[in-house]
């Protein structure tokens, strides 16, 4: 039986919101089984919790943000993908703000603090999501694909066509080492004409060089040049692992995507929940079984198998 995970122990650590350009506070902490990820608002009267699922997603246009009631918290793909992409099942992640700290813009960060953290195995079997029959949407040029494998594998293609960024493919079958290492420390990336236009509606107040890739009409910015020269493309898978995180639980199945975003990332969570005969769960306790008379003589004829 694989076990639920959590943390050994509890983490701080302290960055800026990207969109506020505030400092925020924010604690990850060991839960208990079936209690998935769970961000709680310690700067609210209530401490109000805030599930990590598909259900609380109420914009995707600049970042993935979710929201119970009045309380939101935004920018919350990387930590997921982080903790999802290690395999830490249950965490309790406390913050003072309504964003998650951006760190340097990938999820090496937070794969660095987890690490620290250590990872503990909890009395519960883990569930896994497997994918039995393909799912597929489309968004205009945009479309995003499941599909049965035996492991979560990724293709994803992005085309921009701007002069810095080549179209890029990757394709990679994930486990916690890979994405640590191929994966985590891509960053998020914009244009700097959006990110002049950002700025000038009052957003993206902490965004930065150090926190983006930045490219402008002809070259990227930053004087230190690409992690990965398709770093890009690594940073939108990134952003998927976070946005299937959303599922509440890991995903077995082929994830393709075509010029995908946190749109068309959490739609397929959605439709992946609203089709529950395309998919199973694996290490759910098996339901109590009627015993059954048996049919004895009796011939079933394949239509009614
Ligand atoms: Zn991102």
């Amino acid at each position: 039986m694989t076990r639920q995970t959590t943390l050994a122990r509890p983490v701080t650590t302290r960055g800026i919101g990207v969109h506020s350009g505030q400092s925020v506070r924010l604690a990850i902490k060991p839960a208990a089984p079936g209690t998935g990820i769970l961000f709680v608002r310690t700067d609210l009267a209530t401490a109000p919790a805030i599930p990590a699922r598909g259900s609380q997603v109420v914009d995707t246009r600049l970042a993935t943000t979710l929201a119970a009631g009045p309380a939101r918290v935004s920018t919350v793909e990387h930590l997921l993908a982080a903790l999802a992409g290690v395999g830490i099942d249950n965490a309790i992640v406390e913050v003072d703000a309504a964003e998650i700290p951006i760190m340097d813009g990938s999820a090496a960060p937070w794969v660095t603090l987890l690490a620290a953290a250590g990872r503990t195995e909890l009395d519960a079997p883990r569930r896994t999501l497997v994918v039995d029959r393909a799912i597929a949407l489309c968004e205009g040029d945009k479309t995003i694909v499941v599909e049965p494998a035996g492991r979560l594998e990724v293709r994803y293609e992005i085309a921009f066509g701007h002069a810095a960024i080549p179209a890029q493919t990757l394709e990679i079958a994930l486990d916690p080492a890979r994405f640590a290492a191929e994966i985590a420390p891509a960053r998020t990336f914009g244009f700097l004409a959006e990110v002049e236009a950002l700025k000038a509606r009052g957003l993206a107040r902490g965004g930065s060089l150090d926190n983006a890739v930045v490219i402008g009409p002809d070259r990227i910015l930053n004087p230190e040049g690409l992690r990965f020269a398709d770093e890009f493309v690594r940073h939108k898978t990134l952003d998927l692992v976070g946005d299937l995180a959303l599922l509440g639980l890991p995903l077995r199945g082929r994830v393709t995507v075509t010029r995908g975003g946190h749109h068309l990332h959490t739609a397929l969570v959605e439709a992946i929940a609203a089709q529950p005969a395309a998919w199973h769960l694996e290490g759910q306790p098996a339901p109590a079984r009627v015993p059954g008379r048996g049919l004895g003589a009796i011939r079933v004829e394949p239509a009614f198998a």
